[in-house]
Protein backbone atom coordinates (compact mmCIF):
# COMPACT_ATOMS: atom_id res chain seq x y z
CA UNK A 1 0.00 0.00 0.00
CA UNK A 2 0.88 3.66 -0.77
CA UNK A 3 0.65 5.88 2.48
CA UNK A 4 -0.92 9.15 0.88
CA UNK A 5 -1.88 12.73 2.22
CA UNK A 6 -5.27 14.03 1.75
CA UNK A 7 -7.64 16.18 2.95
CA UNK A 8 -10.85 14.23 4.31
CA UNK A 9 -14.61 15.52 5.31
CA UNK A 10 -15.97 13.02 8.23
CA UNK A 11 -19.23 14.40 8.23
CA UNK A 12 -21.73 16.88 6.79
CA UNK A 13 -21.26 19.54 9.13
CA UNK A 14 -17.71 19.96 9.84
CA UNK A 15 -14.79 20.99 7.98
CA UNK A 16 -12.20 19.13 5.44
CA UNK A 17 -9.13 18.20 7.34
CA UNK A 18 -5.72 16.51 6.67
CA UNK A 19 -5.88 12.54 6.76
CA UNK A 20 -3.95 9.40 5.46
CA UNK A 21 -5.31 7.18 2.65
CA UNK A 22 -3.96 3.82 1.77
CA UNK A 23 -3.61 3.96 -2.49
CA UNK A 24 -3.33 0.09 -4.09
CA UNK A 25 0.35 -0.82 -5.17
CA UNK A 26 0.20 -0.20 -9.19
CA UNK A 27 -1.40 -3.65 -10.91
CA UNK A 28 -0.40 -4.74 -14.33
CA UNK A 29 -2.42 -2.23 -16.20
CA UNK A 30 -2.45 0.32 -13.39
CA UNK A 31 -1.03 4.24 -13.51
CA UNK A 32 0.27 5.79 -10.49
CA UNK A 33 -0.16 9.75 -10.54
CA UNK A 34 1.99 11.76 -8.49
CA UNK A 35 -1.17 14.52 -8.55
CA UNK A 36 0.49 18.17 -9.08
CA UNK A 37 -3.01 20.28 -9.13
CA UNK A 38 -6.87 19.18 -8.49
CA UNK A 39 -10.18 21.52 -9.46
CA UNK A 40 -12.64 21.76 -7.32
CA UNK A 41 -16.19 21.24 -8.31
CA UNK A 42 -19.76 22.11 -7.04
CA UNK A 43 -20.23 17.98 -6.78
CA UNK A 44 -17.38 17.89 -4.27
CA UNK A 45 -19.10 20.25 -1.54
CA UNK A 46 -22.70 18.08 -2.75
CA UNK A 47 -20.66 14.93 -1.99
CA UNK A 48 -18.88 15.42 1.29
CA UNK A 49 -22.01 17.82 2.60
CA UNK A 50 -24.22 14.79 2.29
CA UNK A 51 -26.39 16.57 -0.36
CA UNK A 52 -27.32 13.50 -1.85
CA UNK A 53 -27.60 11.46 0.68
CA UNK A 54 -24.55 10.33 3.22
CA UNK A 55 -21.28 9.29 1.75
CA UNK A 56 -18.98 7.01 3.15
CA UNK A 57 -16.86 8.73 5.24
CA UNK A 58 -13.89 9.83 5.43
CA UNK A 59 -14.77 11.28 2.43
CA UNK A 60 -11.95 12.28 -0.03
CA UNK A 61 -13.38 14.38 -3.10
CA UNK A 62 -11.91 15.49 -6.09
CA UNK A 63 -12.17 14.66 -9.76
CA UNK A 64 -10.18 16.83 -12.06
CA UNK A 65 -6.65 15.45 -11.43
CA UNK A 66 -3.90 16.42 -13.14
CA UNK A 67 -0.45 14.86 -12.44
CA UNK A 68 3.01 13.73 -13.43
CA UNK A 69 3.38 9.52 -13.96
CA UNK A 70 5.38 8.29 -11.57
CA UNK A 71 4.99 4.47 -12.17
CA UNK A 72 3.29 2.54 -14.56
CA UNK A 73 2.45 -1.32 -14.40
CA UNK A 74 3.97 -4.04 -16.85
CA UNK A 75 1.48 -4.17 -19.11
CA UNK A 76 0.59 -0.50 -19.73
CA UNK A 77 1.16 0.78 -23.36
CA UNK A 78 -0.23 4.29 -23.35
CA UNK A 79 1.84 6.14 -20.68
CA UNK A 80 5.43 6.37 -19.70
CA UNK A 81 6.61 7.78 -16.79
CA UNK A 82 7.64 11.04 -16.48
CA UNK A 83 4.63 12.26 -18.76
CA UNK A 84 1.69 14.36 -17.39
CA UNK A 85 -1.40 12.77 -17.14
CA UNK A 86 -5.18 13.06 -16.17
CA UNK A 87 -8.53 11.73 -14.52
CA UNK A 88 -11.59 13.03 -14.33
CA UNK A 89 -15.01 11.38 -12.40
CA UNK A 90 -14.67 7.89 -13.38
CA UNK A 91 -11.91 5.26 -12.59
CA UNK A 92 -13.15 1.87 -13.62
CA UNK A 93 -16.98 0.61 -15.04
CA UNK A 94 -17.69 -3.10 -16.81
CA UNK A 95 -16.21 -2.38 -19.73
CA UNK A 96 -18.28 -4.74 -21.66
CA UNK A 97 -21.72 -3.59 -22.10
CA UNK A 98 -23.04 -1.69 -25.34
CA UNK A 99 -22.72 1.82 -23.54
CA UNK A 100 -18.93 0.93 -22.38
CA UNK A 101 -18.07 -0.59 -25.72
CA UNK A 102 -19.31 3.05 -27.27
CA UNK A 103 -17.42 4.63 -25.15
CA UNK A 104 -19.82 5.97 -23.04
CA UNK A 105 -18.44 4.80 -19.73
CA UNK A 106 -20.27 7.14 -18.15
CA UNK A 107 -23.31 5.17 -18.46
CA UNK A 108 -22.00 1.70 -18.05
CA UNK A 109 -25.61 -0.48 -18.70
CA UNK A 110 -24.94 -2.65 -15.89
CA UNK A 111 -24.73 0.34 -13.48
CA UNK A 112 -20.72 -0.58 -12.83
CA UNK A 113 -19.03 2.92 -12.76
CA UNK A 114 -16.71 3.62 -10.34
CA UNK A 115 -16.70 7.05 -9.60
CA UNK A 116 -13.26 8.72 -8.84
CA UNK A 117 -14.53 9.17 -5.13
CA UNK A 118 -16.98 7.74 -2.99
CA UNK A 119 -18.01 4.61 -5.01
CA UNK A 120 -17.08 0.98 -4.36
CA UNK A 121 -13.77 -0.11 -5.43
CA UNK A 122 -13.27 -3.23 -6.32
CA UNK A 123 -9.77 -2.94 -5.28
CA UNK A 124 -10.04 -2.53 -1.60
CA UNK A 125 -12.95 -3.88 -0.71
CA UNK A 126 -13.13 -0.35 0.75
CA UNK A 127 -14.83 3.16 -0.89
CA UNK A 128 -12.45 5.45 -3.98
CA UNK A 129 -10.56 8.17 -2.81
CA UNK A 130 -10.45 11.34 -5.15
CA UNK A 131 -7.64 13.93 -5.99
CA UNK A 132 -7.56 16.14 -2.86
CA UNK A 133 -4.60 14.32 -2.40
CA UNK A 134 -0.83 13.82 -3.37
CA UNK A 135 -0.87 10.74 -5.48
CA UNK A 136 -3.78 8.03 -7.30
CA UNK A 137 -3.51 4.50 -8.63
CA UNK A 138 -6.00 4.13 -11.69
CA UNK A 139 -6.16 1.98 -14.60
CA UNK A 140 -4.97 3.09 -17.64
CA UNK A 141 -8.15 3.05 -19.98
CA UNK A 142 -9.16 5.56 -17.42
CA UNK A 143 -6.74 8.28 -17.40
CA UNK A 144 -6.06 10.57 -20.33
CA UNK A 145 -2.85 12.48 -21.81
CA UNK A 146 -2.71 16.06 -21.44
CA UNK A 147 -1.85 17.95 -24.75
CA UNK A 148 1.68 19.74 -23.53
CA UNK A 149 0.13 23.48 -24.56
CA UNK A 150 -2.62 23.50 -22.03
CA UNK A 151 -0.66 25.05 -18.92
CA UNK A 152 -1.49 22.44 -15.99
CA UNK A 153 -2.93 24.10 -13.36
CA UNK A 154 -5.48 25.83 -15.66
CA UNK A 155 -6.39 22.54 -17.51
CA UNK A 156 -7.27 20.48 -14.18
CA UNK A 157 -10.86 21.24 -14.30
CA UNK A 158 -11.26 20.70 -17.49
CA UNK A 159 -11.96 16.86 -16.64
CA UNK A 160 -14.72 17.76 -15.10
CA UNK A 161 -16.83 20.98 -15.71
CA UNK A 162 -14.57 20.71 -19.33
CA UNK A 163 -15.89 17.32 -20.57
CA UNK A 164 -19.39 18.26 -18.95
CA UNK A 165 -20.42 20.94 -20.84
CA UNK A 166 -18.35 19.37 -24.17
CA UNK A 167 -20.33 16.43 -24.39
CA UNK A 168 -24.31 17.98 -24.55
CA UNK A 169 -22.79 20.57 -26.86
CA UNK A 170 -21.38 17.68 -29.51
CA UNK A 171 -24.20 15.49 -28.92
CA UNK A 172 -26.94 18.21 -30.17
CA UNK A 173 -24.69 19.07 -32.86
CA UNK A 174 -24.15 22.35 -32.13
CA UNK A 175 -21.85 24.49 -34.63
CA UNK A 176 -21.81 27.53 -36.67
CA UNK A 177 -25.78 28.82 -36.75
CA UNK A 178 -26.27 27.35 -33.56
CA UNK A 179 -28.16 29.67 -31.20
CA UNK A 180 -26.97 27.99 -27.67
CA UNK A 181 -28.17 29.40 -23.95
CA UNK A 182 -25.87 28.50 -21.21
CA UNK A 183 -27.24 28.83 -17.35
CA UNK A 184 -24.94 30.03 -14.36
CA UNK A 185 -21.53 31.34 -14.81
CA UNK A 186 -19.57 28.87 -12.36
CA UNK A 187 -16.93 26.17 -13.60
CA UNK A 188 -19.44 23.91 -15.57
CA UNK A 189 -21.05 27.52 -16.79
CA UNK A 190 -17.69 29.32 -18.59
CA UNK A 191 -16.56 26.34 -19.85
CA UNK A 192 -19.49 26.44 -21.90
CA UNK A 193 -19.81 29.52 -23.02
CA UNK A 194 -16.22 29.23 -24.12
CA UNK A 195 -16.55 26.03 -25.71
CA UNK A 196 -19.77 26.63 -27.58
CA UNK A 197 -18.49 30.11 -28.82
CA UNK A 198 -14.95 28.23 -29.96
CA UNK A 199 -17.77 25.67 -31.74
CA UNK A 200 -19.31 28.73 -33.50
CA UNK A 201 -22.13 28.89 -32.10
CA UNK A 202 -24.24 32.78 -31.06
CA UNK A 203 -23.82 32.34 -27.21
CA UNK A 204 -26.37 33.62 -24.63
CA UNK A 205 -25.85 33.47 -21.13
CA UNK A 206 -28.30 33.81 -18.09
CA UNK A 207 -26.64 34.85 -14.94
CA UNK A 208 -27.79 35.95 -11.59
CA UNK A 209 -24.60 37.80 -11.06
CA UNK A 210 -24.40 41.41 -12.50
CA UNK A 211 -20.88 41.36 -11.89
CA UNK A 212 -20.20 38.39 -14.59
CA UNK A 213 -21.62 40.14 -17.39
CA UNK A 214 -18.10 41.58 -18.48
CA UNK A 215 -16.54 38.40 -18.38
CA UNK A 216 -18.95 36.26 -19.92
CA UNK A 217 -18.42 38.66 -23.14
CA UNK A 218 -14.74 38.05 -22.59
CA UNK A 219 -15.48 34.51 -22.97
CA UNK A 220 -17.24 34.29 -25.80
CA UNK A 221 -20.89 35.02 -25.16
CA UNK A 222 -23.17 37.36 -27.52
CA UNK A 223 -25.95 37.92 -25.54
CA UNK A 224 -26.22 38.55 -21.69
CA UNK A 225 -29.81 37.64 -19.94
CA UNK A 226 -29.82 39.04 -15.96
CA UNK A 227 -32.11 37.21 -14.27
CA UNK A 228 -33.71 37.27 -10.93
CA UNK A 229 -34.87 33.85 -10.34
CA UNK A 230 -38.03 35.25 -9.75
CA UNK A 231 -40.01 32.53 -12.19
CA UNK A 232 -42.25 35.26 -13.58
CA UNK A 233 -39.72 36.62 -15.98
CA UNK A 234 -39.98 36.59 -19.43
CA UNK A 235 -36.80 37.13 -21.66
CA UNK A 236 -36.37 37.62 -25.83
CA UNK A 237 -33.95 36.19 -26.92
CA UNK A 238 -33.33 34.62 -30.67
CA UNK A 239 -35.29 31.18 -29.94
CA UNK A 240 -32.59 29.20 -28.85
CA UNK A 241 -31.47 25.42 -30.44
CA UNK A 242 -29.77 24.23 -26.94
CA UNK A 243 -30.02 25.10 -23.49
CA UNK A 244 -27.18 24.06 -21.23
CA UNK A 245 -28.30 24.36 -17.68
CA UNK A 246 -25.74 24.55 -14.73
CA UNK A 247 -27.25 25.47 -11.45
CA UNK A 248 -26.48 23.66 -8.62
CA UNK A 249 -29.87 24.63 -7.18
CA UNK A 250 -33.32 23.79 -8.16
CA UNK A 251 -35.37 26.62 -9.86
CA UNK A 252 -38.02 27.82 -12.23
CA UNK A 253 -37.00 26.03 -15.36
CA UNK A 254 -40.29 27.39 -17.39
CA UNK A 255 -38.99 30.88 -18.30
CA UNK A 256 -35.63 29.08 -19.56
CA UNK A 257 -37.60 26.12 -21.86
CA UNK A 258 -39.71 29.23 -23.44
CA UNK A 259 -36.62 30.58 -24.83
CA UNK A 260 -36.59 27.41 -26.83
CA UNK A 261 -37.42 27.61 -30.33
CA UNK A 262 -39.08 24.92 -32.50
CA UNK A 263 -37.28 21.56 -31.35
CA UNK A 264 -35.45 23.38 -28.64
CA UNK A 265 -33.89 21.15 -26.55
CA UNK A 266 -33.13 21.76 -22.27
CA UNK A 267 -30.65 19.66 -20.82
CA UNK A 268 -30.03 19.92 -17.27
CA UNK A 269 -26.73 19.23 -16.18
CA UNK A 270 -26.76 20.99 -12.90
CA UNK A 271 -27.53 18.30 -10.18
CA UNK A 272 -29.66 20.03 -7.60
CA UNK A 273 -30.12 18.20 -4.08
CA UNK A 274 -33.72 19.07 -4.26
CA UNK A 275 -36.02 18.51 -7.62
CA UNK A 276 -36.76 21.48 -9.66
CA UNK A 277 -40.50 22.96 -9.58
CA UNK A 278 -43.07 21.79 -11.78
CA UNK A 279 -42.59 22.09 -15.82
CA UNK A 280 -45.68 23.66 -17.76
CA UNK A 281 -46.47 20.86 -20.09
CA UNK A 282 -47.40 23.55 -22.67
CA UNK A 283 -43.97 24.53 -22.73
CA UNK A 284 -42.81 21.36 -24.04
CA UNK A 285 -45.57 20.76 -26.31
CA UNK A 286 -46.26 24.58 -28.24
CA UNK A 287 -42.82 24.35 -30.22
CA UNK A 288 -41.90 20.19 -29.80
CA UNK A 289 -39.45 21.16 -27.23
CA UNK A 290 -37.45 18.66 -24.75
CA UNK A 291 -35.94 18.73 -21.38
CA UNK A 292 -33.23 16.35 -21.05
CA UNK A 293 -29.79 15.77 -19.39
CA UNK A 294 -26.26 14.63 -19.57
CA UNK A 295 -23.60 13.06 -17.67
CA UNK A 296 -20.06 13.90 -17.95
CA UNK A 297 -18.44 12.30 -21.27
CA UNK A 298 -16.77 8.87 -21.90
CA UNK A 299 -12.99 8.44 -21.72
CA UNK A 300 -12.60 8.83 -25.37
CA UNK A 301 -14.36 12.14 -25.34
CA UNK A 302 -12.73 13.31 -22.86
CA UNK A 303 -9.73 13.07 -24.75
CA UNK A 304 -10.91 14.62 -27.67
CA UNK A 305 -12.06 17.65 -25.62
CA UNK A 306 -8.60 17.92 -24.36
CA UNK A 307 -7.38 18.19 -28.28
CA UNK A 308 -10.80 20.48 -29.14
CA UNK A 309 -9.58 22.88 -26.17
CA UNK A 310 -5.72 22.43 -27.16
CA UNK A 311 -6.74 23.59 -30.88
CA UNK A 312 -8.68 26.25 -30.08
CA UNK A 313 -6.53 27.63 -26.84
CA UNK A 314 -9.19 27.18 -24.49
CA UNK A 315 -8.54 26.57 -20.86
CA UNK A 316 -9.91 27.38 -17.50
CA UNK A 317 -10.44 30.58 -15.41
CA UNK A 318 -8.80 29.55 -12.18
CA UNK A 319 -7.83 30.68 -8.88
CA UNK A 320 -5.56 28.74 -7.48
CA UNK A 321 -5.48 27.68 -3.50
CA UNK A 322 -3.74 25.49 -1.04
CA UNK A 323 -5.81 23.04 0.13
CA UNK A 324 -5.81 24.85 3.89
CA UNK A 325 -7.78 26.94 2.31
CA UNK A 326 -10.65 24.35 1.04
CA UNK A 327 -13.30 25.08 3.32
CA UNK A 328 -12.89 28.79 2.34
CA UNK A 329 -13.21 27.69 -0.98
CA UNK A 330 -16.55 26.13 -0.35
CA UNK A 331 -18.23 28.98 1.70
CA UNK A 332 -17.31 31.26 -1.55
CA UNK A 333 -18.42 28.68 -4.41
CA UNK A 334 -21.49 28.76 -2.39
CA UNK A 335 -22.28 32.66 -2.59
CA UNK A 336 -21.30 32.20 -6.89
CA UNK A 337 -17.67 34.08 -6.05
CA UNK A 338 -15.46 32.03 -7.51
CA UNK A 339 -14.08 33.25 -11.18
CA UNK A 340 -14.70 30.09 -11.84
CA UNK A 341 -12.75 27.72 -10.51
CA UNK A 342 -10.68 26.85 -7.62
CA UNK A 343 -7.99 24.90 -8.46
CA UNK A 344 -6.02 23.17 -5.62
CA UNK A 345 -2.19 23.38 -5.74
CA UNK A 346 -0.88 19.89 -4.77
CA UNK A 347 2.23 21.16 -2.89
CA UNK A 348 0.40 22.87 -0.39
CA UNK A 349 0.20 18.75 0.92
CA UNK A 350 3.26 17.52 0.61
P1 LIG B 1 -20.63 26.45 -9.50
O1 LIG B 1 -19.25 26.77 -9.93
O2 LIG B 1 -21.04 26.69 -8.10
O3 LIG B 1 -21.63 27.20 -10.53
C1 LIG B 1 -23.03 27.17 -10.43
C2 LIG B 1 -23.58 28.50 -10.94
O4 LIG B 1 -25.00 28.44 -10.94
C3 LIG B 1 -23.25 29.69 -10.08
O5 LIG B 1 -22.00 30.24 -10.38
C4 LIG B 1 -24.37 30.66 -10.41
O6 LIG B 1 -24.05 31.36 -11.60
C5 LIG B 1 -25.53 29.77 -10.74
N1 LIG B 1 -26.52 29.71 -9.64
C6 LIG B 1 -26.31 29.35 -8.37
N2 LIG B 1 -27.49 29.38 -7.68
C7 LIG B 1 -28.43 29.73 -8.57
C8 LIG B 1 -29.84 29.90 -8.49
N3 LIG B 1 -30.51 29.71 -7.34
N4 LIG B 1 -30.51 30.27 -9.61
C9 LIG B 1 -29.85 30.49 -10.75
N5 LIG B 1 -28.52 30.34 -10.86
C10 LIG B 1 -27.83 29.96 -9.80
O7 LIG B 1 -20.93 24.90 -9.74
P2 LIG B 1 -20.33 23.89 -10.85
O8 LIG B 1 -19.12 23.22 -10.30
O9 LIG B 1 -20.29 24.58 -12.14
O10 LIG B 1 -21.46 22.77 -10.85
C11 LIG B 1 -22.79 23.08 -11.21
C12 LIG B 1 -23.69 21.91 -10.98
O11 LIG B 1 -23.37 20.88 -11.94
C13 LIG B 1 -23.57 21.23 -9.62
O12 LIG B 1 -24.87 20.84 -9.20
C14 LIG B 1 -22.72 20.01 -9.89
O13 LIG B 1 -22.92 18.96 -8.97
C15 LIG B 1 -23.23 19.63 -11.26
N6 LIG B 1 -22.35 18.78 -12.07
C16 LIG B 1 -22.94 17.87 -12.87
C17 LIG B 1 -22.18 17.09 -13.71
C18 LIG B 1 -22.84 16.14 -14.65
O14 LIG B 1 -22.19 15.18 -15.09
N7 LIG B 1 -24.09 16.34 -15.01
C19 LIG B 1 -20.79 17.23 -13.70
C20 LIG B 1 -20.23 18.18 -12.86
C21 LIG B 1 -21.01 18.96 -12.05
P3 LIG B 1 -24.44 32.91 -11.79
O15 LIG B 1 -23.75 33.65 -10.69
O16 LIG B 1 -23.90 33.20 -13.14
O17 LIG B 1 -25.93 32.97 -11.74
ZN1 LIG C 1 -17.37 17.58 -11.20
ZN1 LIG D 1 -20.63 -1.13 -18.94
Amino acid sequence: MIKTAAFAGFSPTTPLVPHTIDRREPGPTDVQIEILFCGVCHSDLHTVRGEWGTPTYPCVPGHEIVGRVAAVGKDVTKFRVGEHAAVGCMVDSCRSCRSCNEGLEQYCDNRKVTWTYDSLDAHTGGVTYGGYSTTIVVDEHFVVHLPPSLDLAAAAPLLCAGITTYSPLRHWNVGPGSHVGIVGLGGLGHMGVKLAHAMGAHVTLFTRSASKVDDAIRMGADDVVLTDGSGAEVWRTAPLDLIVNTVALSHDLNPYLATLGRDGVMTLVGLPPTPHPPVHANRLTSKRRSLAGSGIGGMKETQEMLEFCATHRIVCDIELIKIQKINQAYGRMLRSDVKYRFVIDMASLK
